[in-house]
């Protein structure tokens, strides 16, 4: 998979070579290529942004910078999706994960200021490109540079090859089950008078298994109810109604 992140300040993408992501992208299971978007500007100043047009605070990024960028890295066979972070779009989950982690290329495009002009999703939508506007959660950040780093981790960890033991995905928390993950534990058994749960130690791997189903449905029950409204009516078992 091919992502291409789009920003005004390529530094604040430098993490995304540490750890499991920068692994893949060394070894190839990534290909990610940052971009200063001013490389795209063609006055002195090198200006992304101007005045908002009907008045009000703030500036707005300016389409004919972003179009020169997007031109050449969307192409015109709407083979390339791009995604636009914005508090005003549909929120980013698991679920939109796994689908980018299907897509070839991805292009991310970083807001600053009061973001980018309109009319940019609205001409490459119009152009037959798949356009997603994703927020991470109702607040408002100063840029896109968080929810790029957000998203191609999320993304990256889901392509093949990229987590070590793929089982590790398996019954995470906002995975298949739809619910949240079990109370995880390691050595030692005790720790400042906190001990382990005692079926976790005794080697037995159907009670260890029905332990965890009914810490994972007690804790999503807990934290997140929602979450269990919309499990669907077959996800529960008789022994998990027992709770
Ligand atoms: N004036 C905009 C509004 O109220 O919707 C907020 C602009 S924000 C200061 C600047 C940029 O940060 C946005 O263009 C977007 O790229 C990014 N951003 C801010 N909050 C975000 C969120 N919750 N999810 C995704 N991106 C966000």
């Amino acid at each position: 998979m091919r992502i291409d992140v789009v920003t005004i300040f390529p530094e604040y993408l430098a993490p995304l070579e540490l750890s499991l992501v920068g692994k893949a992208h060394r070894a190839g299971l990534l290909d990610l290529r940052v971009h200063d978007l001013r490389t795209w500007t063609t006055d002195r100043h090198r200006t992304v942004d101007d005045t908002p047009i009907g008045g009000g605070a703030g500036m707005v990024m300016r389409p004919d910078v972003w179009g020169e960028a997007l031109d050449g890295l969307l192409g015109d066979d709407g083979a390339v999706e791009l995604l636009v972070p914005t508090p005003s779009g549909e929120r980013f989950t698991q679920r939109t994960a796994e689908r980018l982690a299907a897509v070839p290329r991805l292009v991310v495009a970083c807001g600053r200021y009061e973001g980018i002009d309109a009319r940019v999703a609205e001409h490459y939508r119009a152009r037959g490109v798949p356009v997603t506007e994703v927020s991470l959660g109702d607040y408002v950040l100063n840029g896109g540079e968080v929810a790029a780093l957000v998203v191609v981790e999320a993304v990256a960890r889901l392509l093949p090859g990229v987590v070590g033991n793929p089982d590790s995905l398996v019954e995470e928390s906002h995975g298949a089950a739809g619910l949240l993950e079990y109370p995880v534990y390691t050595r030692p058994p005790q720790w400042r008078g906190h001990d382990v749960p005692e079926v976790l130690l005794s080697g037995h791997h159907a009670r260890i298994a029905r332990w965890r189903r009914d810490r994972a449905l007690e804790r999503t029950a807990e934290r997140r109810p929602d979450l269990v409204a919309r499990l669907p009516a077959d996800a529960l078992d008789a022994d998990d109604r027992r709770l």
